[in-house]
């Protein structure tokens, strides 16, 4: 048994006091972070339970935007009123995930800091670069059907498992930390990061650093989006394959246009350039196809994994056809249209 000292703190302040020991974790919906040190993958000594702070409301922004504190779960986020009129795209990204039970429990926060679904790494007894650093990585040349297809690295090709962070990149959402240092925001790409030599790093937080929030700019895509999960079963899977897509279309061509893929990359996959190459096109099939080349031009599959390039490419194409057609995937109900 692994012993490590229960904090519940009273203020953010208190958190952040708490969290400036060694190996010290962050306890929300503990949807993830309990499974891991039932596992033995994660070994905290000291969990700070954060589930008294006030950071559980939406509020609007003078600006338009919505700020969602961290403690705000998957499920209240989904079905806010505000959220399924003005930012549809992220309550469907949401209810592809999981189960009702788990969005019940799993935070905004926890979310965006759920580790990877690799075998590898939920098995202590094989090679993991990223819980153990040095150690090898067992899923190059070994079992890697759901593994990534861009962005990887000779040390791991884990992808990240979140679908609300792939329409929380789309709607370039904005994260706000605190920590010993003061407080600070970062872009939602500069959050998580790829693998490169340094795989036990998920995202660029500093050590002691809690997500305090995240904000919504008020740019919509209520009308021209979808989230579209390839999965192996329609319900509590993981993504092989997600994309979210948003359109802006006006005088019948596109003039903004945002992308991001889940499922094949370490992060939330954007690809600005294809995304500006989308700008002032008509929405029509040889667009959308010549934007998923230019998305997968360098993706490359390690084997078991190579069926995912062609998903990834039709999956693109027909997220983008349905977002320019105004028929979004419904995650709730689960009707492909
Ligand atoms: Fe570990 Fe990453 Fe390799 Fe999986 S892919 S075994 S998480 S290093």
């Amino acid at each position: 048994m692994n012993r490590f000292e229960y904090v519940r703190a009273d203020s953010v302040a208190d958190a952040i006091r708490a969290l400036e020991g060694p190996d010290a974790q962050a306890l929300a919906g503990g949807t993830n972070l309990v499974d891991l040190m039932k596992y033995d993958v994660v070994r905290p000594r000291r969990v700070v339970d954060i589930n008294r702070l006030p950071l559980r409301t939406i509020e609007a922004m003078p600006d338009g935007g919505l700020k969602i504190g961290t403690l705000v779960s998957n499920s209240e986020l989904a079905w806010d009123r505000r959220v399924v009129k003005r930012y549809p795209l992220l309550a469907s990204a949401i209810l592809a995930g999981a189960s009702a039970q788990l969005r019940n429990a799993a935070t905004t926060g926890g979310n965006l800091l759920q580790r990877t679904r690799c075998y590898y790494f939920y098995d202590p007894s094989t090679a993991c670069n990223k819980r153990e650093p040095g150690s090898g990585c067992s899923a190059i040349g070994g079992v890697n059907r759901i593994h990534a297809i861009l962005g990887a690295s000779d040390s791991c090709i884990a992808v990240h498992p979140s679908d609300m962070c792939v329409a929380l990149a789309a709607l370039d959402a904005i994260v706000h930390l605190e920590g010993a240092g003061g407080r600070r925001t970062l872009s939602f790409s500069e959050f998580h990061r790829l693998p490169a030599d340094r795989p036990q790093h998920d995202n660029t937080m500093r050590a002691g650093e809690l997500i305090t929030a995240i904000e919504l700019p008020a740019s919509d895509f209520s009308e021209n989006y979808t989230y579209i999960k390839v999965r192996d079963r329609l319900s509590f899977a993981f993504a092989l394959v997600s994309v979210a897509a948003a359109l802006r279309i006006e005088d019948g061509a596109i003039v903004e246009a945002r992308l991001a893929l889940g499922g094949v990359a370490h992060k939330p996959w954007r690809d600005r350039g294809a995304e500006q190459g989308l700008r002032g096109k008509v929405p029509d099939q040889s667009a959308f196809s010549s934007c998923a080349d230019a998305i997968l031009h360098e993706a490359k599959g390690c084997g078991q994994n190579n069926f995912k390039i062609e998903l990834a490419r039709r999956t693109i194409i027909r997220a983008l056809r349905q977002a320019a057609a105004g028929t979004p995937q419904d995650q709730a109900d689960k009707v492909v249209r």
